[in-house]
């Protein structure tokens, strides 16, 4: 990173004020942001319990410190600068946010594209899924609306939930609610999903939503059985073992387009004698193990530590990322389907914008921090009756 450069994002373009708004949830300094513990990262320390009275002496710390990232943790019952002067017991978290954390890495089992940290437009589209999928749950079953999603820089996403209700959920709260999202299971190996039936409203609703995404995104993009090798993972997920049997005979070792290893399994299905069973319960039993396996290629991965915990700090909206020198710009659901993961602005592009046209307002973040500024301004507490009206 060119700290010199770095310095110039952090004094012209990150939204403090914005920010200061965002955190403390209304207009005039209070707990929210006065008591909110603020963590630097700086080369090789971690600086944590910063709080501050105001977005400009946030913003003088920043560039005092030049951090590489910085995290927003809870609100405490005091000031956390405070916590070593105070009995025991009377600085503790109080409220937060609540967080979902996605990371691509997580999809490293079912993605062809790409492999560990790398991402490209086509795995991005794991996460878009995830979004749309976690947000009308967010939103329809917990009744949440003050919803940021927020790009992690690298090959994630964040959702902050920010609504009073969210604010003070404690930690069994917050653990129900990861639970309720998390579907699949957590091993990496083997089967992940065995979903019970009929379907829970969530599970019905989420997979109406991954069924449209599930034969361009896997099947054409992804294209995860091509290869005889990557057909096994398919066959292991289908049974009875004589369907398998036909499926494994019928494709041998060629190479064959998984959308075409897909429509086999319901014609070798159609195909199977009587004896084997009654068909309807075959058929049900293949319709089940596709229904399972489409969870298990598209349906959120949720790093659910980070929505658990009342004292989880996560990284700050619009800081620059460290390895990739992306900004974690705000993402605007409405142009999502647009979003174009190798756009997104970089710290150092955006300020050599700035020697070009000296003028803030033309940069390639501004759309960014504009959506970001009218999602602060639509969330706030709406102004009292009697502050705008003239008497
Ligand atoms: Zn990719």
């Amino acid at each position: 990173m060119d700290f010199d450069t770095l310095r110039v994002y952090y004094q012209r373009f990150f939204p403090y004020q914005d920010v200061f708004l965002w955190l403390n949830h209304d207009r005039t300094p209070q707990a929210d942001f006065l008591d909110r513990e603020i963590a630097f990262t700086i080369e090789n320390a971690y600086v944590r319990y910063q709080s501050y009275m105001n977005a400009d002496a946030f913003k003088a710390d920043v560039l005092r410190l030049m951090p590489t990232r910085f995290e927003y943790g809870p609100v405490y019952s005091a000031n956390p600068r405070q916590r070593k002067m105070l009995p025991k017991g009377a600085c503790v978290p109080v409220k937060k946010e609540f967080c979902l954390d996605i990371d691509l890495s997580d999809y490293n089992s079912v993605r062809t594209c790409c492999t560990d940290t790398a991402v490209c437009n086509k795995c991005w589209k794991f996460a878009t899924i995830a979004i749309e999928i976690l947000n009308v749950a967010l939103r329809e079953d917990f009744g949440f609306q003050n919803l940021l999603w927020v790009f992690s820089g690298r090959r994630g996403v964040h959702c902050w939930v920010s609504d009073a209700a969210a604010l003070t959920l404690d930690e069994a709260q917050r653990s129900s609610i990861a639970a309720y999202l998390q579907v699949l299971g957590t091993s990496t190996q083997g089967k992940l999903v065995n979903l019970p039936r009929p379907f829970h409203p969530h599970i019905a609703r989420s997979f109406g939503i991954l069924k449209s995404h599930f034969k361009q995104v896997v099947l054409e993009e992804q294209d995860p059985w091509r290869s005889a090798d990557q057909a096994e993972e398919l066959l292991k997920r289908l049974q009875p073992a004589d369907l398998v049997a036909r499926l494994r005979s019928k494709w041998g070792s060629k190479e064959i387009p998984s959308s075409q290893r897909w429509a086999d399994i319901d014609t070798e299905t159609r195909q199977l004698p009587v004896s084997s069973g009654s068909r309807n319960s075959v058929g049900d039993a293949v319709l089940a193990a596709k229904q399972d396996i489409i969870f298990e290629y598209l349906y959120p991965r949720l790093d659910a530590a980070v929505s658990r915990g009342l004292n989880h700090l996560l990284k700050s909206p619009f800081v620059v990322h460290p390895s990739t020198g992306k900004i974690c710009v705000a993402l605007d659901l409405k142009k999502l389907d647009e979003f174009d993961i190798d756009a997104v602005p970089r710290y150092d592009a955006i300020v050599k914008e700035l020697d070009a046209t000296n003028d803030i307002t033309k940069t390639s973040l501004r759309d960014y921090t504009e959506y970001f500024r009218h999602h602060v301004q639509e969330t706030l507490p709406k102004k009292r009756a009697a502050d705008t009206l003239d008497f």
